[in-house]
């Protein structure tokens, strides 16, 4: 039986999950970030096995059809995102891991790996504070931005499956919450 704990972070995209995932993995509580795969290209400075395991659609597939996910979603139309068995093996043998999945993938991983997993889903104040936050962050192109609005609505209802909400509206607070609630879970 490997050691580790699994923190695992959903949100429409916008919320402040990778805000607050930097935060806590610069708290020094030994905690690996889970790299994901996916299918879509870099953004920015994003680099290969840093961010994410960039792949073309037909490399993604033949790892689907290998069995090589422990959960895959196509998280955006011909968008795909998955997190690779042998990653969450490997790094649970000797540290806590950190997820920032899809709403689905979130509640997959949870049920999966059950109280060995917390659960967190960051929500944003409002849809209109979620477009300001993505079109602020200038890395995302209109009409993608507003691809993913759309799904935010429907995410947001998943939050009722996590085992804590986070309302990110003062970042400071958000991150105040963040901390006791990931000591708490640690400390079990
Ligand atoms: P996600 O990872 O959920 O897509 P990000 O962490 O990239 O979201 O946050 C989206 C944008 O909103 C970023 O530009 C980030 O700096 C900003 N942001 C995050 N949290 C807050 C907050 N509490 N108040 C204002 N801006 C925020
Ligand atoms: P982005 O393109 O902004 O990096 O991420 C888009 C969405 O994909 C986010 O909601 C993110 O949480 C989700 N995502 C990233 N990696 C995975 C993964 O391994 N599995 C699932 N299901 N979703 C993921």
């Amino acid at each position: 039986m490997n050691k580790g704990k699994l923190v695992i972070f959903s949100a429409p995209s916008g919320s402040g999950k990778s805000t607050l995932v930097n935060y806590l993995m610069e708290q020094g509580l030994s905690f690996g970030f889970s790299i994901s795969a996916t299918s879509r290209p870099p953004r920015g400075n994003e680099k290969d096995g840093v961010e994410y395991f960039f792949f073309t659609p037909e490399e993604f597939s033949a790892k689907i059809a290998a069995d090589e996910f422990v959960e895959y979603e196509e998280v955006y139309p011909g968008r795909f995102y998955g997190t690779l068995k042998s990653q969450v093996e490997e790094q649970l043998e000797r540290q806590n891991i950190l997820f920032d999945v899809d709403v689905v993938g979130g509640c997959n991983l949870k049920k999966y790996y059950g109280e060995r997993a917390l659960f967190i889903f960051v929500q944003a104040p409002s849809i209109e504070v979620l477009r300001s936050r993505l079109v602020g962050r200038g890395d995302t192109a209109p009409e993608e931005i507003e691809k993913r609005l759309a799904k935010a609505e429907h995410e947001m209802t998943y939050s009722q499956y996590a085992d804590e909400v986070i309302i990110n509206d003062n970042l400071d607070t958000a991150k105040a919450q963040l901390m006791t609630v990931i000591k708490e879970f640690l400390a079990k």
